[in-house]
């Protein structure tokens, strides 16, 4: 990985906003697992036509305990995003929201 702004994925390589912009060097390589996390969770959600390209995954303790996408579309809800999908899954903690 040449671009600390730049995720691979099965299907090539997309651009992730970077949370530090003009610091590069702040987006390590836990941030790039985590990631990709979200980034594959965000083409599940779109192969599953549950709702825009966006996904999200909560971690505690190093480890991913939720991930999510957006569910806008299957709930019929404007507010299910990928991140508060992603809030309410870790509140609730169910399965609910996933797609297999
Ligand atoms: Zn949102």
């Amino acid at each position: 990985m040449e671009d600390a702004n730049l995720v691979e994925t099965k299907d090539g390589t997309i651009v992730v906003a970077s949370a530090f912009p003009g610091h590069p060097e702040a987006l390590q390589d836990r941030d790039h697992k985590f990631l990709t996390r979200a980034v594959e969770e965000a083409y599940k959600g779109v192969e599953c036509g549950d709702g825009g390209p966006f996904g999200a995954v909560v971690v505690y303790n190093e480890e991913v305990v939720v991930s999510c996408h957006n569910m806008v579309l299957k709930n019929t809800d404007p507010t299910a995003h990928a991140e508060v999908t992603a809030i309410r899954e870790v509140r609730l903690k169910k399965s609910s929201y996933f797609c297999v």
